[in-house]
């Protein structure tokens, strides 16, 4: 092995935050940083650049595509979408780009995050270098325009302009988006952080197609470095003078620290990995938004404009005690219908679909290691609707039957020929909840899988400045690190979690 490279700061996976935490502590000349990132480079990648290409990176060589254990109570057949490529899912998703309400911060704070709170998250999202625009007027479908303003009529809830704006609770409306209108570009972490400064800091080193496969102690438990396999399969150690940051995301960030010993000290020992710290809580707490599903056959075709295919969203209190919406819609252009043609629905050809989210799930889910193999998938199980009072079944059901009077309403009523999926016949709580749960899906917005906490909370793997605890010099940025899943989409809330942890890191 040749002489091992060394940085002050080691940042493992370059995705959403990593690309922004790496581009905020390389601004300082004083300190060098070296980004790993396990795919390639997003810059030369139109299906990564164009965002509404996004629906061609899912299932691609650049896809994680991770299973799910069997579901008792939900859908078996999820496929979790883990971008493996310079940007991460921010290289991948449809940007959709929306701040978290206050009351999502102000639960970040009960659950023991000191300083997260919505006064000082505001500074952060001011901060962000991600171009942040409502979906663009040519790229405004005249289909969902009528879903917007059926949606106000029959829910009672006003048309949105600026969701960013603070203090929304419900409504209907055109979505702010991540990209750039003139050119169709997406505002990934990686374009806006990190492409206008590649190859231009002499102190920045970004080193792709580089899988960190564990992290190194010393003796003290001190986290000195990492041990990397890159393309051509040659395994080398690269050394952390100041810190190892990991940000591989909610489900490989647990993965990692349990290969380097971090986690559940028993099942770490029976699988022959050496305990460095018993952290029961890596790899719990996994949380998503549950989302169901409404399929009709549409009277008439479907205008083409569109900025990403998921360009509104209707948000509404089903339950009106709930503070922040608790059911969030999304009315996809594109034919989304999979999970109903597994279960023998035919999908028209001409066809529109809704699909209520379940903002505040209550059950939780978990990721464990099928062995000490790095290459050995890891284990998901979302545990969907196992919450003990059936919260998230009953939003579930509430959220589909919204869709239902939506598409009810005029001017929607007009595109809809008939309801193929669950089927006008299906009216029960019972028929429709065997439904919506064999067919429901992941949004890919798992998260909280190495969650920060109050001191004393056991199950809590970070402090609120995001060190893992039990040991030094190593931290956690990234969704993983949510102590509970925002109300709405989640990838602004990782852009801003990612500055203000550069800002501790830099402390
Ligand atoms: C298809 C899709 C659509 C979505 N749509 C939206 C949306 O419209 N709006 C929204 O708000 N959210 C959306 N999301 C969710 C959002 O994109 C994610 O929550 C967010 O991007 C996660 O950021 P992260 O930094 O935690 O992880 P990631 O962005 O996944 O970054 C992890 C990075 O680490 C790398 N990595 C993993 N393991 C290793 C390793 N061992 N060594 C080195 N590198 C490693 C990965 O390759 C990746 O680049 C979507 C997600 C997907 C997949």
């Amino acid at each position: 092995m040749s002489e091992r490279p060394a940085y002050d700061y080691v940042v493992a996976g370059g995705g959403t935050a990593g690309a922004v935490v790496a581009a905020r502590l390389s601004e300082d000349p004083g300190v060098s940083v070296g980004l790993l990132e396990w795919g390639p480079t997003d810059q030369h990648e139109p299906r990564a650049l164009q965002i509404r290409r996004w629906s061609e990176m899912l299932e691609s060589e650049y896809d994680l595509d991770y299973a799910s254990v069997p579901q008792p109570r939900g859908n078996s057949c999820i496929r979790q979408a883990r971008a493996r490529i310079l940007g991460g899912c921010s290289a991948h998703n449809t940007m959709i780009a929306l701040r978290p309400p206050r009351a999502d911060f102000d639960r970040w704070v009960a659950l023991g995050g000191h300083g997260w709170d919505p006064g000082t998250m505001s500074t952060y999202f001011a901060r962000l270098a991600a171009s942040i625009v409502p979906v663009a007027a040519e790229h405004r479908n005249a289909y969902l325009a009528d879903v917007v303003e059926a949606a106000s009529a029959a829910l009672g809830v006003p048309v949105r302009e600026d969701w960013n704006a603070a203090g929304y609770r419900d409504g209907a409306g055109f979505l702010p988006i991540g990209y750039d209108p003139d050119t169709g570009v997406r505002s990934s972490s990686s374009v806006a952080y990190l492409h206008p400064i590649l190859g231009t800091r002499g102190n920045l080193e970004v080193l792709t197609q580089t899988r960190v496969l564990r992290v190194v102690f010393d003796a003290g438990r001190r986290a000195t470095g990492v041990t990397v396999r890159r393309a051509d399969g040659q395994v080398a150690d690269i050394a952390a003078r100041r810190e190892v940051i990991v940000c591989c995301g909610a489900i490989d960030t647990p993965r990692l620290l349990m290969l380097s010993g971090i986690g559940p000290g028993q099942r770490l020992r029976e699988l022959g990995i050496e305990v460095v710290a018993d952290l029961p809580g890596v790899g719990s707490n996994l949380c998503d938004h549950t989302e169901g599903l409404v399929v009709w056959e549409a009277a008439r075709p479907i205008p083409p404009e569109g900025a990403t295919d998921w360009d509104i969203t209707i948000m509404y209190r089903t339950d009106p005690v709930s503070v922040v919406p608790d059911v969030l819609a999304h009315v996809p252009l594109m034919t989304f219908a999979m999970h109903a043609e597994r279960l023998g629905y035919r999908t028209p050809r001409h066809s529109i679909s809704m699909t209520p989210n379940v903002t505040q799930p209550r059950s939780r889910g978990t990721v464990t290691l099928a062995s000490a193999d790095p290459d050995d998938p890891p284990l998901i199980d979302y545990r969907m609707f196992t919450d003990a009072d059936g919260h998230d079944e009953r939003t579930l059901l509430a959220g589909i039957r919204m869709a239902r009077r939506v598409a009810g309403q005029a001017p929607m009523s007009g595109w809809v020929a008939r309801e193929v999926f669950p089927g006008p016949d299906v009216q029960t709580d019972e028929e429709l909840s065997a439904l919506a749960r064999a067919t429901c899906h992941t949004v890919y917005y798992v998260s909280c899988t190495a969650r920060m906490g109050a001191p004393g909370d056991r199950g809590a793997v970070l402090d609120p400045q995001l060190r893992v605890r039990g040991v030094d010099r190593l931290r956690v940025i990234d969704a993983s690190a949510f102590p509970v899943l925002t109300t709405v989409n989640p990838v602004v809330a990782v852009l801003m979690l990612a500055e203000r942890g550069a800002e501790l890191v830099r402390g």
